[in-house]
């Protein structure tokens, strides 16, 4: 069995835009710098398969400040010693187990899209809005299907702009967010040119597809366990659209895991950071979407305070140069979240009999016995939450539905995701015990 170690004064996990834009600076600030990533190429949800001329010139630049990419590396375990002073991530490469010590974290993990239940959710061509994104960056083929593209947030156009370009029929964007709240978000761009021109630029992409405000899907229609169509509602109007697909989510959530395994305090559903971008655990720094959904923009921001603030007194002058440019940013998410937050109507979509944890079968009639209940009572009643995804999926639903803390669904105990018996194996020879036990500084 391979088995890598590594040692770096500053492990960025995660290689999205916040992730690299970390990694640069660190490194950019002579610390030695690691930048791991579960894909294979660098660039997060946004650049992934698809990046420009501005995700081009972030890689490179983290290539020119020597920082060590090792992609395909999923971290499933993160601990730190007992002195506080150094972490350790244990990571699954195509290779075999990879450790890495380093002297502080930078955790930019992202965010993934939150589901929420509804008659037929579960159908063969129900699929996440970025979901289906990604499978057609990775090949499946969309062209000349019919796409229906729901759920809530700026992802919705995006998606249903990048899915025309491969070629399907977009049949109908549903937002749920009314008309109002849009309006007045989008008058608010005009203070944010960069951000009103990525919008803009979606438009010709979109011409002929409807956009439909205040309107969501209720239920779903399949023939010999297949998506063939979808009821939508707006107001007090039903209807029902032909598709072969519906790309539904609603709005993000951050990819909580490792800052929760790590002991970092959470505040209302983020990881809670300082002005450094430091979490409550010294040496461990959280940015992008894991301390806020914001875009593109305020992920790099955070990225590079992080990546500066982590090198030290040095690199701090650098990190509050860009605090203005952040709370800048930040008034722009607050508008976004306020535009796009979810509304009741959505909660009582699944009925009795919908499925709310597709990986153990647990019913809505099962949960709402429990209701208000908690997610350890959800889990001991029902299972839900104890299957292959340990409540990725179903924690952020049900903590929509019933008000739980949403880091109260979060699953923190390694390994976060299944790996190959071998490299479980390999951790248990090497490091992990020896480096909680001693105490040793490297
Ligand atoms: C599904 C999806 C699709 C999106 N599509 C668009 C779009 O088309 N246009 C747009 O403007 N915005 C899009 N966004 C929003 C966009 O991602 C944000 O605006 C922003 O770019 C996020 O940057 P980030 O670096 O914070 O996170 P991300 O870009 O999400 O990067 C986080 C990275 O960390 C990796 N990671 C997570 N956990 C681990 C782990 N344990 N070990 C190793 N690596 C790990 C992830 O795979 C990912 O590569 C999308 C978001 C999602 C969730």
């Amino acid at each position: 069995m391979h088995k890598q170690s590594l040692a770096c004064d500053v492990l960025v996990i995660g290689g999205g835009p916040a992730g690299i834009a970390a990694a640069c600076c660190a490194a950019e600030s002579a610390q030695r710098a690691i930048l791991l990533d579960d894909n294979p190429a660098l660039g997060g949800q946004i650049w992934r398969g698809k990046a420009n001329s501005q995700a081009t010139r972030w890689i490179d630049r983290a290539r020119q400040a020597g920082v060590q990419i090792v992609g395909g590396a999923q971290v499933f375990a993160v601990s730190a010693r007992e002195d506080r002073r150094t972490v350790l991530a244990q990571t699954e490469t195509p290779e075999g187990l990879c450790t890495v010590q380093c002297e502080r974290a930078i955790l930019a993990t992202g965010a993934r899209e939150r589901f929420l239940p509804f008659p037929g959710w579960t159908l063969r061509g129900v699929t996440g809005a970025g979901g289906l994104q990604a499978l057609v960056k990775g090949g499946w083929p969309i062209a000349g299907k019919r796409v229906v593209v729901a759920g809530s947030g700026p992802l919705l156009p995006a998606v249903a702009a990048f899915l025309k370009t491969h070629g399907a029929d977009v049949q109908l964007v549903a937002e749920q967010a009314p008309w109002s709240r849009l309006v007045n978000f989008g008058m608010g761009l005009a203070l944010r040119p960069a951000v009103a021109m990525q919008a803009l630029s979606l438009f010709p992409q979109l011409v002929g597809v409807p956009y439909h405000a205040g309107c969501h899907v209720t239920a779903t229609h399949g023939a010999r366990g297949a998506l063939t169509a979808v009821t939508v509602r707006q107001g007090e109007r039903t209807w029902q659209v032909d598709c072969d697909y519906l790309a539904c989510g609603f709005n993000l959530v951050p990819n909580l895991e490792l800052p929760v395994l790590l002991g970092c305090a959470v505040q209302d559903g983020f990881a809670a950071v300082n002005e450094w971008q430091e979490s409550s655990q010294p040496g461990v720094y959280c940015a992008g979407e894991l301390t806020g959904i914001g875009g593109l923009e305020r992920s790099l921001i955070e990225g590079q305070i992080a990546g500066y603030a982590a090198a030290g007194e040095k690199g701090r002058q650098r990190a509050r140069a860009l605090f203005a440019q952040r709370r800048d940013l930040y008034t722009y998410a607050a508008r976004l979240n306020h535009a796009f937050a979810l509304g009741d109507a959505l909660k009582t979509l699944a009925s009795a009999d919908t499925i709310v944890c597709r990986c153990e079968d647990a019913r809505r009639a099962q949960l709402d016995e429990i209701a208000p209940g908690s997610w350890r009572a959800a889990k001991l009643h029902t299972r839900c939450g104890m299957g292959a995804c340990q409540g990725r999926v179903c924690g952020p639903s049900l903590s929509f539905l019933y008000g739980w803390p949403i880091e109260a669904t979060v699953s923190a105990r390694p390994p976060l995701f299944p790996v190959r018996l071998e490299t479980l194996a390999a951790t248990g020879q090497q490091e992990p015990n020896q480096h909680e036990t001693t105490g040793e500084k490297r």
